[in-house]
């Protein structure tokens, strides 16, 4: 095996190949959001979403007459919890270890990837199948097993397809919705005697009789972990496959890698967080399986790991508590927010560059990975406040983003002067009723008259063409809505005139 500690913190492969363990697997998200467009079969693919994860969501949450209450209720404990991290984190410790099981800080990704690898080859291990975890694809640990020669198999079906087809998960629970079912029939049929028909349930039978024997074969079996319960050090995983629990059962080494943010404190939380993450995610009322895994295998117990290991992440996040962007540290990572919103509709997950896509993406790969160079993802987002609308703890992520364009502004710019002089005319315009008068007034006659047939401007002058370029701008009502009232006033109807929407617009 090669020097594990080396294969973790730098980047050298098994084969003498170049391994790439960067947070960021970037390209240029505009360039990607382009051939994105252009792709008909991932407008194939992303079409569906909003029609199936996205309305089973809505629907959820208005067949549950208490899910406001709810989600406001995982929020508060989201919050409280944070407030108090340092205490739950070692309360899980104690948890942990009093159950025969051990824990472990890792400080960053390298760090992460180098306690697996030595617990790995502590206890000999040589091939580990893994559940779906984002947090391991955020440390980037695939490559790194690889690299040491360890056989890795992911076992979620969609994590499957993806590893054999050598990409990223473009969806947080749904890794391989940006294929369609004749690409994954292609990419299955590489690994398959003869070709496979493009039928899902024939595609999912050949994928459970390869998974099969490796859950027998595997020495470890790595997983996330939806929730870290500090009282009693249990770890929770949710899922749909049954695989979490051949992967925490067979092996006789369970690794669990979760963030420091999923730790809640009591038992009596967790279904609050069960009854939104499921809604949330999938439309289902409950998940299929939901394992409660404290601890290795006890005396008398006939399944389960002989050792039982539990990673804590920082990687970043302990900086993000003490800033404003601190209740991005709320997310259960359901997905909601990606089949809400339009941008990830339009353009997938792989345009976003990052493990993290869609909006709260948009939000956790800056704040991971370097917000220069991921400038364009917090423009990313039309803030049509869907993604918010959508999240089962309601993080404002429109806000979010807000705060890191905030911050991108003044690390690129700082406070242009031409850019103060327009804000502070703006600022006096909109303080003083004759100014505003007038400035509408103008732009009604200049812009809004000129423009009456299409209603539409294509073209702005300096920076403003940034937005025309791509699209165009609303242009000013012909007539402003005070003028209308004035002409129409005691005689309006109920609905405005033809040709004039409810804001006076013409
Ligand atoms: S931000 Fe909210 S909706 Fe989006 S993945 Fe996280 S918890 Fe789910």
């Amino acid at each position: 095996m090669a020097d594990l500690d080396t294969v973790a913190r730098e980047s050298t492969s098994h084969d003498g190949g170049a391994v790439d363990f960067r947070a960021r697997e970037h390209h240029e998200f505009l360039v990607a959001s382009r051939q994105a467009l252009e792709s008909a079969n991932l407008q194939l693919a992303l079409a569906r979403l909003g029609d199936t994860l996205g309305q089973r969501n809505r629907d959820a949450y208005a067949a549950y007459a208490g899910s406001a209450a709810m989600r406001e209720l995982a929020r508060g404990i989201k919050d409280r919890t944070l407030a108090e991290l340092d205490q739950h984190l070692e309360a899980l410790e104690a948890s942990v270890r009093r159950n025969g099981g051990e824990v472990h800080y890792a400080a960053d990704a390298a760090d992460a990837r180098a306690i697996v690898l030595e617990l790995l080859k502590r206890r000999g291990c040589r091939s580990v199948v893994k559940s779906k975890s984002m947090t391991t694809e955020e440390i980037h640990l695939n490559p790194a097993l690889q690299a040491a020669g360890i056989e890795t198999v992911e076992s979620d079906f969609g994590e499957y397809i993806i590893q054999l087809a050598g990409q990223r998960p473009s969806h947080l629970v749904a890794p391989a919705v940006h294929l369609t079912v004749g690409e994954v029939a292609e990419v299955l049929s590489r690994h398959a005697p003869e070709p496979l028909p493009a039928d899902a349930t024939a595609l999912a039978q050949f994928a459970r009789g390869q998974l099969r024997a490796k859950f027998a074969a595997a020495d470890a079996g790595i997983t996330g972990a939806n929730f870290a319960v500090a009282e009693t050090g249990t770890v929770v995983v949710v899922e749909n496959e049954g695989n979490a629990r051949f992967t925490t059962t067979l092996p006789r080494v369970h690794i669990a890698i979760a963030g420091i943010e999923k730790v809640i404190p009591r038992l009596a939380d967790l279904p609050v967080f069960l009854k939104i993450l499921a809604r949330a995610a999938t439309g289902q009322t409950m998940s299929i399986y939901t394992s409660l895994l404290s601890g290795p295998r006890r005396a008398g117990q006939a399944n389960g790991p002989e050792e039982f290991h539990l990673v804590l992440l920082d990687n970043g996040r302990t900086r993000i508590l003490e800033g404003p962007l601190r209740e991005s540290l709320f997310c259960i990572r359901c997905g909601a927010c990606l089949n809400a919103c339009p941008v990830y509709r339009a353009v997938g997950g792989h345009a976003y560059g990052g493990v993290y896509a869609g909006p709260i993406g948009a939000v956790l790969t800056p704040l991971y990975d370097g917000l220069t160079q991921n400038e364009h993802l917090p423009h990313a987002s039309s803030l049509c406040g869907a993604c918010q609308a959508a999240c089962p703890v309601k993080i404002a992520i429109p806000e979010l983003l807000i705060k890191l364009r905030d911050r991108l502004h003044e690390a690129q710019h700082g406070s242009g002067m031409l850019e103060s002089l327009a804000y502070r005319t703006w600022g006096v315009l909109l303080r003083s009723a004759l100014g505003y008068r007038v400035a509408t007034w103008l732009a009604s006659r200049a812009l809004g008259r000129s423009q009456a047939s299409s209603r539409w401007l294509r073209w702005l002058p300096g920076a403003l063409g940034g937005w025309t370029s791509s699209r165009d701008f609303p242009a000013p009502a012909r007539e402003r809505f005070r003028d209308w009232w004035r002409r129409e006033g005691d005689r309006a109807p109920a609905t405005p005139p033809r040709g004039l929407d409810s804001g006076g617009r013409a």
